[in-house]
């Protein structure tokens, strides 16, 4: 008997819609690219169940013509190219006219839909083999697209799905992102009935950032520029206050086209480094352009992985750019106050984002600037209001600069830890701690670079006793502890022997020292090359160093003082947390009742 056959015309089909269809995320990603692609300026998705039972997308783009509805299913059916030469200048999201016909293999589709030059708009329900046409009906110009029963004919997919709230989430993901790539397209998401986010489409990047994560991310953002022949970019990086355990956070166009790559999120963490704890990542949102010949963009096109081509220059460029970005401006943590009655008198309506389906369109949606200081959008219930936010104000004195230093008053020491200091109309509280490690690790990493590490021997040696693993540890780093002036000897039997501390960190517990090293080392190994890792051994060093509550006189903080304000970056310690917070006098004012807005 033979064992080949023709595969039916239906499994053909299925066979070839999985490849574009996987799960819901693909059906909402193949239709709003669609709406984008049809020029709309007005996109609302809405889903229920995850996209599983319903995905409904409307837009207000240019539509389908009556004549070529029908067309639209068929496999390889694209108005966007005509042949091969026109690849190169393509400039849609889609163009292999693979989509609807994918979609509307493994679900229920429906489609109503109006050019501007037809009167009427028209409805069709697609199914397949069958000669039904499209009918007329009343439509906005635009179209609207639903696809119901996701899956309903191919069971063994359902299978590889995951939760519905999973499913849900990955939607909102990519919503989020196309919002943040085409902040001049208003977009709504709806997900089982509620509204998730919505964006008005003013065109104003850092207006989408708030409307997706809030007030305080959109409160604490730095903008950022970078103009070069190999690369550009344009976004907001987020101030230290906003860095996050995952790299969930870290969004990046690419040409617009949201993209992952290594390179890039590891040069803006190196040009960030100097603000981030161990473990965290920063908050960005970065568009970048780049000559498109000097990306891969098909290392895997499902997972929106790119490569480039020049890899270490765009690194540099970038982590460089970032770094200079994130020094410009001073980042003393401000504590804000804000009070709920505040917030209530300040709130000015707005009109709501605009319905794509609505007859009558509000065009003069208001558009906010949120760079002006004195107002900023927070949204209630859909609704934007508008409300003071003076606290976001930076630093305009420049506190730690060497001329200011005659006007401090250093008022004392809170709980043995923190100096109380007033500035003019600012109070200031430093953690001495925090100042300490800083400045310890800029000395070291100093005299590191200028090969200057002046260590100073331990007679009779300390002995610590080690584990196997602990002492595998110690080998692996040896390299960097002694460059940094931290002399470490196998002294046999579990135990090694510390002979010689750098200056700086001499006259510390050392037991204690190693025990914390080691723990950390333990828990988290380091990744990546030399220099990174001996930046993190001086700052874990430096930190283990200056532990402990050290009494400190009045001109040991003055002479601690003189040397942060010395630094480069004088606001965070090596792990990120800050040196100085403030209060402005009229916070301070305002929670006493003094003054009332
Ligand atoms: P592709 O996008 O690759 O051309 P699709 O299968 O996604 O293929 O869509 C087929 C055609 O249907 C498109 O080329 C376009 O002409 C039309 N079309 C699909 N969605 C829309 C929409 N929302 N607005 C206007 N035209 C659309
Ligand atoms: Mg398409």
């Amino acid at each position: 008997m033979s064992k080949i056959h023709v595969l039916d015309k239906t499994t053909i089909e299925q066979i070839a819609a999985g490849e574009v269809v996987e799960r819901p995320f693909n059906v909402v990603k193949e239709l709003v690219e669609n709406s984008i692609d049809a020029g709309s300026s007005n996109i609302s998705v809405e889903i229920k169940d995850g996209g599983l039972s319903l995905i409904r997308v409307t837009d207000d783009g240019n539509g389908i013509s009556k004549d070529d509805i029908k067309n639209a299913f068929l496999p390889h059916a694209t108005s966007k190219i005509v042949n091969i030469d026109d690849l190169l200048s393509v400039r849609s999201l889609g163009f292999r006219g693979e989509a609807l016909s994918s979609i509307s293999a493994v679900s229920d589709v429906e489609l109503i839909t109006k050019t501007p030059d037809d009167l009427t708009g028209s409805r069709y329900i697609y199914e397949k083999d069958s000669d039904n046409i499209p009918e007329d009906i009343g439509a906005p110009n635009g179209t609207t697209m639903i696809v119901r029963n996701l899956f309903y004919n191919v069971p063994a997919r359902k299978k590889f799905l995951k939760s519905l709230s999973s499913e849900g989430s990955m939607v909102s993901d990519l919503c989020e992102h196309i919002a943040l790539s085409h902040p001049e397209i208003a977009i709504k998401l709806i997900s089982n009935g509620k509204t998730l986010f919505q964006t008005s489409g003013s065109g104003d990047l850092k207006e989408v950032i708030y409307r997706i994560y809030g007030l305080e991310t959109a409160q604490n953002l730095i903008p950022f520029v970078l103009e070069n022949d190999l690369i550009s970019a344009e976004g907001y990086l987020g101030k230290p206050t906003l860095n996050r355990s995952n790299r969930n956070y870290e969004t990046f166009f690419m040409n617009g086209r949201y993209v992952h790559c290594d390179v890039i999120s590891k040069a803006v963490e190196e040009g960030c480094r100097e603000y981030l704890m161990q473990h965290k990542f920063p908050f960005c949102v970065i568009h970048f352009k780049c000559d498109p010949k000097d990306i891969d963009v098909n290392v895997h096109p499902a997972k929106m992985e790119i490569r480039l081509h020049k890899r270490e220059d765009i690194f540099d460029i970038i982590s460089d750019s970032v770094r200079e970005c994130m020094r410009s401006l001073e980042l003393i943590k401000a504590v804000p106050v804000i009070r709920e009655e505040d917030n209530k008198k300040n709130e000015v309506s707005i009109p709501k984002a605009p319905e794509p389906f609505e007859t009558k369109r509000i065009l003069n949606f208001k558009h906010v600037d949120p760079d002006e200081e004195v107002s900023n959008v927070i949204k209630a219930d859909n609704v934007a209001v508008i409300r003071d936010v003076s606290q976001m104000n930076l630093f305009e004195d420049k506190f730690l600069s060497q001329d200011s230093m005659s006007e401090y008053k250093i008022i004392g020491q809170l709980f043995k830890t923190y100096w109380l200091i007033e500035y003019r109309d600012t109070f200031y509280m430093m953690d001495q701690h925090a100042a300490h490690e800083k400045v310890k690790f800029e000395r070291l990493m100093a005299a590191y670079r200028s090969k200057t590490v002046t260590s100073q021997s331990i007679n009779p040696p300390i002995i610590i006793d080690v584990n196997l693993k602990e002492a595998d540890i110690i080998n692996e780093y040896i390299d960097e502890f002694n460059k940094l002036g931290i002399e470490i000897e196998d002294f046999g039997s579990g135990s090694i022997a510390i002979r010689s501390m750098p200056q700086d960190l001499y006259g510390c517990d050392e037991h204690e020292f190693f025990r914390e090293i080691l723990d950390e080392l333990n828990e988290n190994p380091l990744k990546g090359d030399h220099e990174v890792i001996l930046n993190k051994i001086a700052s874990m060093s430096c930190k283990a160093a200056v532990k402990g509550n050290t009494e400190m006189n009045l001109s040991g903080i003055k002479a601690l003082l003189r040397e942060l304000m010395s630094l480069d970056n004088p606001y965070n310690c090596p792990h990120g947390r800050p040196t100085l917070i403030s209060f402005s006098k009229s916070e301070i004012e305002k929670k006493f009742g003094r003054i009332v807005t």
